[in-house]
């Protein structure tokens, strides 16, 4: 036990209410280092977003919010940041983060967006997540109300247990559609054999569902749309801390050259690319 036991929990208990210090828990802090490195709590990412978006003219008054994260509950301190800082939010949820919504979701949300000198904003966040615990365990979280470890994402994990198994039932379940759709877009980019454990299932699923945002919002008129997109992964580290390991962040729209996207380089300072 460490000697200086009472005031590391006397740190931990601020821990709680503030930000995570990196002194505390450092298994789980080298964890995220060495997986996800550029990691930030998130505040820290949501305030960046939203400093860097203001210089483009997004605000709370004129932008509204989009999430597309996991159903799961633990995600909802990154749902509860969009709102606090973009105000009415469209949920856009699926299993896993994945975008399910499809045309008519996004009809939907777009159609609710304000209009502010005939231009309409919003900004997307969308992003899988992980758990892990103090101790380094790769999608593990302990849930209140639950002695025993439980995990995330499970429909991520789900996945790599039937590739390890060998068994992948690939017939389109009505009755479990968005797992089906999760299995089938992330089979879709492995190699035959090929088995992903955690961490590098939960980056695949962060690039196919950038690919699917990316590729779904650009059927928005640019002329009248003027947007954000901000995907990473959402991790739930210990004591219910929230962190974001982020990736994409980029403009596109109205005010910008037609169609344009601007990337925005604001996580660059913290050696997030790869
Ligand atoms: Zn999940």
């Amino acid at each position: 036990m460490n000697q200086n036991y009472p005031e590391q929990l006397q740190a931990e208990i601020f821990q709680a209410i503030e930000n995570y210090d990196p002194r505390i828990s450092q298994v789980f802090y080298q964890t995220v280092t060495r997986y996800f490195p550029g990691t930030l709590p998130l505040k820290t990412y949501m305030r960046k977003t939203y400093d860097c978006l203001s210089s483009y003219g997004f605000n709370d008054d004129n932008t509204m919010g989009m999430v597309a994260i996991c159903r799961d509950e633990i995600t909802d301190p990154l749902f509860d940041e969009v709102i606090k800082y973009w105000g009415k939010t469209f949920n856009c949820c699926s299993l896993s983060g994945f975008v399910t919504m499809g045309k008519t979701g996004l009809a939907a949300a777009t159609a609710h967006t304000p209009i502010c000198d005939g231009v309409r904003r919003f900004t997307f966040y969308a992003m899988p997540h992980i758990a892990i615990s103090r101790n380094g365990e790769i999608g593990k979280v302990y849930r209140e109300g639950i002695p025993d470890a439980s995990h995330a994402c499970g429909a991520l994990e789900a996945i790599v247990k039937e590739l390890e198994s060998g068994h992948l039932n690939l017939q389109t379940d009505m009755q479990d559609i968005e797992q089906t759709i999760i299995r089938q877009k992330i089979l879709s980019t492995l190699r035959y054999g090929q088995q992903p454990d955690l961490v590098e299932i939960t980056k695949l699923a962060c690039r196919i569902i950038a690919d699917d945002v990316e590729k779904l919002l650009s059927t928005l008129d640019s002329s009248i749309f003027k947007y954000a997109v901000m995907t990473g992964i959402q991790i739930h580290g210990p004591m219910d801390s929230q962190w974001v390991y982020p990736q994409d962040f980029y403009v596109i729209g109205s005010a910008l050259p037609m169609g344009k996207k601007m990337m925005i380089e604001v996580f660059h300072e913290y050696g997030v690319r790869e």
